[in-house]
């Protein structure tokens, strides 16, 4: 096994986030990369006979770099050519040209006793290729059959067999892949399998090789459907037991301080709220606070949808730590979030002598002599070290990097007790995964009296009438509204000739609404037009806001009430539902409406699931259903989904890994423990 092999491939950071793809095939390298081979399992891709740099280059556009990635390359589906194939003797083959200077291939084959003209098209080299008296495997029809030279001792691996088909990219085809894997699997002489025994025998798995070998060329559906077993079974396994093992790490820091919960200042605190709590909030500061009160630190993550009160929910936890006279930290992504926080806690601790602070780049110079430190990134550089630190908040985790989060709580040994919070509608299934290194808390209910966004889906045909409602809503109760485009400039492609685009669209806009102020924005303006253009919103200087999902992150305009999103098919729901969360935000009542582009009225039926459910999470659970990963937040995090055997929604898989994983941390192996400790997990606090 090669002791770099975790820092080689792709970039270190993404190997510590258990979200992302390359964490996954950490765990394959891992599985793959004691090879008793003449190259090994995470040698570069070019080291393969027959390969070189020209095929690496378009090989990684399949994200194919090394020797492994090739063999983990599945088919996406396979074709049994088994009773449709024949073996065929080569008569003559020539090329002649046709009058538009094409060529067309001719050749005259025995079967059996018979004879039969083949055709293909433009593959001169054919000609050289099938000889006379050669034999040949076909498959297919007389038109451009699939075939394959067949040599005394080699298998079939493109007719007459289960033949496998796989993602391509251009001058990479299946058959190419099919011979070079092929080559690989025949070549090694082992391959380490780091799946201990015990699992494999308890969940009734096949060896590693054998997986691989019958996933590319299966003798059978049923040795296929054991292969395809072994290898989901692996994806979820080795994400989740780098999870589980990261969680374990974690709980064996040592606690910086201790601290105890004082119920009744807790409950005045609670009672002085101007609101009631909703009982999920109850329920996760109950959990929160039993872990405030343990001896191993917490690493808890608190997920709600936006708007369902995190905020107060980490006031409580902030309050504990200070009550027990140490500081605490919140950090957020933004300036704007972080004074947002801040403002919210000075209501909440208002007359309870809490000192709170705001830390951000402009207040480099000022002591942190406060119980409380709001801020941004900027308290990353401050010191924070000795200050006697017994919770450290992060809200929206996923926009720091997981260095900057283990910055703050990574004190030698020790470390504070760590909130982390995010509103990324994800399935729990999903989380429980992904995040399984965290314990989690859900706020699956929104704060009394908030009213749902009403949302229809508009026909087009009424289009007109929409925008007329529009103007009449901006004249008589003087909301704003969105509408949001999928592109900025139409595509290019000929299949997204119907995908409108926000450039375009706001001049059309600008005519309907003439008598409108209306802005465009998306995300090729730069950082100042951006801001200037929001700052004419937020002061109402324009009414209508002509975006693209840009204004899905972090913008707050309680005087918008109208949401409207073009090509909805585009979105998947859990990304729409965060769209239109950028409105209702006031006593307003707030309006999503969707339009569908043509020729897509069938998305009505996913779609529909928005004007009913306004749960992100269960949005994003009929989203992976519906749609699979890759859709469930549009491109921005592809990746982090990607599962290329298992299924996400797969829950007796998800259940069964989980377990295994469990099983297999309770006894682990020196060799396992050696493969969880390279790859750095642990290291890094949380998440
Ligand atoms: P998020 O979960 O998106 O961070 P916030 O914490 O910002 O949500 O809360 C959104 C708004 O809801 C705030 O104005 C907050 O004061 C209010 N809020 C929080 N909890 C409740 C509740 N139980 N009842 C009524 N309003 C609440
Ligand atoms: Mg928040």
């Amino acid at each position: 096994m090669s002791p770099s092999y975790e820092v080689k491939q792709k970039t270190k950071k993404a190997l510590f986030d258990p979200g992302c793809h390359c964490y996954r095939q950490l765990a394959f390298g891992f599985v793959i990369a004691a090879f008793l081979f003449a190259v090994r399992g995470n040698d570069p891709i070019a080291n393969v006979p027959l390969v070189g740099p020209k095929f690496a280059l378009l090989l990684n556009r399949l994200n194919i770099a090394t020797i492994a990635d090739l063999l983990h390359h599945y088919p996406s589906r396979h074709e049994d050519l088994t009773l449709t194939s024949v073996t065929a003797e080569v008569l003559s083959c020539k090329s002649v040209y046709t009058r538009s200077r094409k060529t067309i291939q001719k050749a005259i084959v025995k079967i059996g006793s018979q004879t039969k003209e083949l055709t293909w098209f433009n593959q001169p080299w054919l000609a050289n290729t099938l000889k006379p008296v050669l034999r040949i495997g076909l498959a297919g029809d007389d038109i451009s059959p699939d075939f394959e030279l067949l040599k005394p001792g080699q298998p079939r691996l493109h007719t007459g067999r289960i033949v496998p088909v796989y993602p391509e990219t251009k001058g990479v085809s299946s058959k190419w892949l099919r011979s070079r894997i092929h080559f690989v699997l025949k070549t090694i002489k082992e391959l380490k399998d780091n799946l201990p025994a015990k699992i494999k025998t308890k969940y009734q798995l096949i060896d590693l090789l054998e997986a691989l070998k019958q996933i590319h060329f299966p003798d059978s559906q049923n040795r296929l459907t054991a292969a395809r077993k072994r290898l989901a079974f692996d994806e979820l396994f080795w994400l989740q037991l780098q999870t589980l093992y990261q969680k374990r790490r974690f709980k064996q820091k040592k606690l910086s301080h201790r601290l105890t919960v004082n119920q009744e200042k807790v409950l005045s605190l609670i009672a002085d709220l101007p609101f009631q709590l909703t009982t999920a909030q109850k329920r996760t500061i109950k959990e929160i606070l039993a872990d405030l009160e343990s001896v191993a630190p917490m690493n808890r993550l608190l997920q709600g949808d936006v708007g369902s009160g995190k905020t107060v929910v980490a006031a409580i936890a902030l309050f504990v730590a200070v009550d027990n006279g140490f500081k605490a930290a919140l950090m957020a992504p933004t300036q704007i979030l972080a004074s947002q926080h801040f403002k919210t806690l000075e209501a909440v601790f208002a007359g309870k002598g809490i000192k709170l602070q705001l830390v951000t780049a402009a207040t480099k110079k000022t002591a942190l002599t406060a119980d409380i430190l709001v801020g941004t990134q900027a308290l990353l550089h401050r010191q924070l070290k000795g200050k006697k630190l017994g919770l450290v908040v992060i809200d929206e985790q996923h926009r720091f990097g997981v260095k900057q989060r283990s910055q703050l709580i990574n004190e030698a040994d020790t470390t504070p007790h760590l909130l982390t919070m995010t509103a990324t509608p994800i399935p729990r299934t999903v989380a429980l995964t992904v995040y399984g290194n965290l314990d989690l808390s859900t706020l699956d209910e929104m704060p009394k009296g908030r009213q749902a966004i009403k949302t229809y889906l508009v026909p087009r045909t009424k289009q007109l009438d929409a925008w007329r409602w529009i103007d009449k809503q901006i004249k008589t109760k003087k909301v704003q509204a969105f509408i949001v485009y999928p592109f900025i400039d139409p595509s290019g492609h000929e299949t997204l000739n119907d995908v409108k685009a926000a450039r375009n669209e706001y001049l059309n806009l600008k005519k309907i609404f003439d008598r409108r102020q209306i802005d465009l924005i998306h995300g090729r303006l730069s950082a100042k037009e951006k801001e200037k253009v929001m700052a004419r919103f937020r002061d109402k200087k324009s009414q209508i806001l002509v975006a693209t999902p840009v204004i899905e992150v972090g913008i707050d305009i309680p005087n918008a009430a109208i949401m409207v999103i073009e090509n909805a098919e585009r979105f998947g729901l859990a990304q729409l539902h965060q769209l239109r969360g950028r409105v209702g935000r006031s006593e307003e009542l707030g309006y999503c409406l969707l339009f569908v582009g043509p020729g897509h009225e069938t998305a009505a039926a996913r779609l529909n699931y928005l004007t009913q459910l306004n749960s992100g999470s269960k949005l994003a659970e009929i989203d992976l259903k519906l749609r699979g990963p890759g859709n469930l937040y549009g491109t921005a995090q592809h990746g982090f989904w990607q599962l290329k055997l298992a299924d996400w929604s797969d829950l007796s898989l998800l259940k069964i890994t989980h377990q295994a994983a469990d099983l297999t941390l309770n006894q682990p192996t020196p060799a396992l423990i050696e493969i969880l400790k390279q790859s750095k997990i642990g290291q890094i606090a949380p998440n």
